[in-house]
């Protein structure tokens, strides 16, 4: 695969150094048919160093999941070889069945049917905490 190549794709760029396999973990990257390229310590003039995930598939990304572990990323939708879409990520307001909340007493460890929701508690140093009891993720 020519990573600089993608046909029809998504390249999710930005990601802070060393994030890459962290995103590749939670959005379960290891489980697609399609190519995958990882790029580590990739030098950057606005962050010194960053990772780089291309994908040379159309698949559905959750973006929260991208906002949460590492802000500002950017998130390039390629079709036939052009850019036709840029999104930037920003932290979410809140996660849904992200994050496990650490409360064994928390209503979402107690039942089953229940998402575990959580909200943006300081934006300034990420924070979220659960809906249902406030416990820090
Ligand atoms: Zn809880």
């Amino acid at each position: 695969m020519r990573v600089d190549e993608i046909k029809n794709g998504v390249v999710i760029d930005h990601i802070g150094c060393g994030k890459a396999m962290k995103i590749y973990e939670m959005l379960s990257l290891d489980a697609l048919e399609t190519p995958v390229a990882v790029l580590r310590n990739v030098p950057s003039k606005a962050m010194g160093k960053k990772d780089i995930i291309k994908i040379d598939g159309q698949i559905d990304i959750n973006l929260d999941v991208l906002g949460f572990i590492s802000p500002n990323i950017t998130v390039d939708v390629i079709r036939d070889g052009a850019v036709v879409e840029k999104k930037h990520i920003d932290l979410p307001e809140t996660l849904t069945d992200i994050l496990q909340c650490k409360n064994p007493r928390c209503i979402t460890s107690t039942e089953q049917d229940i998402h575990h929701l959580f909200r943006l508690t300081d934006k300034e140093k990420g924070v979220y905490r659960c809906i249902y009891c406030d416990t820090k993720a």
